[in-house]
């Protein structure tokens, strides 16, 4: 029996065999041409030929998932494929290393591969570029393989009960994949955003990504446990974790099929109203995910990511793209965009601000928002834009004072009048509201809910900040502790403070995800809750479950 520690992508638990994905590995194998049988235009030739053939089997591949699912999310990932087959660093680089450094075709694509792949993967801090690679080695493999006939083809038929276990799976491989029998993924690379995670995600089962070393352990047919929830693979199990884990499952599965009952469900006060839960988002990509496990709407969608990921800003087309995308999965549900939120623990590496000796005291969210206005204005341009196509609100963070309310709605309206006089379409009565994240905000919530539509408590970002301990510091996560009286007051003081003027008020911190915060933020009259994805529909069977709610 060996047990392995990964992070856990879902919370679901898999009992079953192990069916093994083997990288190729071929990106890592030297392949020079033969000297004396080199010819640079066949192995030019060669490398054409197989990046036609590369695009033919992605058209297939295509075509086969759009036949079984037109609306497959992995239909757009496998298709940026054919972009890297027309790519000039597949093919135009790679002739310059064919006849200027007389390698073969094969050689020469394994070399621009893993340029690339290097490239995307130097960006230590950003899952999202190094997933991007696992794109770029898939596409570049296969050009490989295609090169010197070799199949690595998965076949498509598994048995019942496979747990795929891989190095790392991309969506090609997936999409051959009989998924019908899979009960879980296990991959040794990959992490919360990768192809395994989100695709789990939408077929809710058991995965776990960055389990090192297991693919050359595990064999076909070895039985497996996957303990999400843990991020914990048992391969090879005994008698008793064996016996355990098919209780622990028997009971997962009760569990689960009790949330699909309630997932879609709208939650009723039998006082009146509604009590929304919605999600907290980090990409268009997730909107998708959120509406499949029953989200309300977006309570919070982390704009930063989508600047964190990249060399450059994001300009207002490319956000505007994103926050429309956003929209459109909603329709007429709310989204609401939190501005930018950097500084703090989050650095953009082409904006260089200052060494700060405490960063979450400093330079960060709304303030740094208000000392580079044009960042502002572009991301609010682009959400005024976007919101046309869908209920879009806007949320400033980390708002302390007043003159920061103000100046943040001095510069909607400067960039509504731009629109307004370049003929643009925007929403005119789009609904703007802060987040309460610091005592100070609490505190004067009766006068900051004059000013704004609606409230969002960042109960991570205030209890921290009431407490005075660091959210990320190990060391003192006993002290960090949201039921403490002190910050309970402020939150029920702010809720109060909304309804006194007729304004809704969520929570988007983790707090709203807590079960035993749940009672006591529907007495307080809570009317969103906005939580993770993976906690949606269990939010909302906790919330079924206490007195005086129901379903719709
Ligand atoms: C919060 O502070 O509770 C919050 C939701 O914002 P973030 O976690 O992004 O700081
Ligand atoms: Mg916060």
């Amino acid at each position: 029996m060996l047990r392995y520690k990964g992070i856990g992508a879902t919370k679901r638990i898999a009992i079953g065999r192990v069916f093994r994905v083997p990288g190729t590995g071929v990106l890592h194998r030297e392949d020079a041409a033969d000297e004396i049988l080199f010819s640079a235009e066949k192995e030019i030739e060669k490398l054409t030929n197989a990046l036609e053939k590369s695009r033919q089997q992605i058209r297939d591949i295509l075509q086969k998932i759009r036949n079984a699912n037109p609306n497959d999310k992995s239909i757009d990932i496998i298709a940026t494929q054919l972009d890297y087959f027309d790519d000039p660093s597949f093919n135009d680089d790679a002739v310059v290393l064919i006849t200027s450094q007389r390698l073969g075709a094969a050689e020469a694509v394994r070399r621009q591969t893993r340029e690339l792949c290097d490239t995307f993967n130097s960006f230590e801090d950003d899952p999202y570029m190094r997933e991007r690679a696992a794109d770029i080695t898939d596409a570049g493999e296969r050009i490989f393989n295609n090169i010197s006939g070799f199949c690595a083809d998965i076949p498509r038929t598994l048995p019942p009960d496979t747990v795929v276990v891989a190095h790392d799976l991309v969506p090609s491989q997936t999409a051959q994949l009989d998924l019908d029998h899979v009960l879980g993924f296990v991959t040794e690379a990959g992490g919360l955003t990768s192809h395994t995670a989100i695709m789990a995600h939408s077929m809710n089962i058991a995965a776990v990504v960055g389990c090192q070393d297991l693919l050359d352990k595990a064999c076909d047919g070895d039985s497996i446990i996957v303990d999400a929830g843990k991020g914990l693979v048992v391969l090879r199990p005994d008698e008793v974790n064996l016996r355990t884990y098919e209780k622990l499952q028997a009971k997962d599965k009760v569990v689960w099929k009790s949330y699909d009952q309630v997932k879609y469900r709208r939650i009723l006060r039998s006082g009146g109203g509604e009590i929304l839960v919605a999600a907290n988002i980090g990409s268009s990509r997730e909107a998708e995910l959120a509406k499949e496990q029953g989200a309300n709407g977006v309570g919070l969608f982390r704009t930063e990511f989508l600047f964190l990921s990249r060399n450059e800003m994001p300009g207002e087309d490319e956000q505007y793209e994103a926050y429309r995308a956003v929209a459109k999965v909603f329709g007429d549900a709310p989204v609401t965009i939190r501005t930018l939120d950097i500084g703090g623990d989050k650095e953009l590496p082409y904006l260089k601000i200052p060494r700060e000796e405490n960063p979450f005291l400093g330079m960060r969210a709304i303030r740094l928002c208000l000392h580079y206005p044009d960042i502002f204005k572009t991301q609010l341009r682009a959400i005024l834009r976007a919101a046309v196509h869908g209920n879009l609100q806007i949320m400033f963070p980390l708002i302390c004072r007043m003159e920061e309310l103000k100046e943040a709605r001095t510069l909607l309206q400067e960039c509504m009048a731009a629109l307004e006089e370049d003929g643009i379409p925007y929403k005119k009565d789009i609904a703007v509201g802060m987040m309460i994240e610091t005592p100070a905000t609490a505190i004067l919530a009766r006068e900051f809910a004059k000013e704004v539509d609606f409230f969002s408590i960042g109960t991570n970002d205030l209890t921290q900040y009431t407490l005075v301990v660091d959210r990320g510091n190990p060391l003192l996560s006993g002290l960090y502790d949201t039921m403490n009286p002190a910050v309970l007051r402020l939150i029920k003081f702010t809720i109060e403070a909304a309804h006194e003027v007729n304004i809704t008020c969520c929570v988007c911190g983790e707090f709203a995800a807590d079960p035993q915060a749940l009672p006591l933020l529907v007495e307080y009259g809570l009317d969103e809750f906005s939580v993770g994805i993976d906690t949606i529909a269990e939010t909302k069977a906790g919330l079924l479950g206490l007195v005086g709610l129901s379903a719709e």
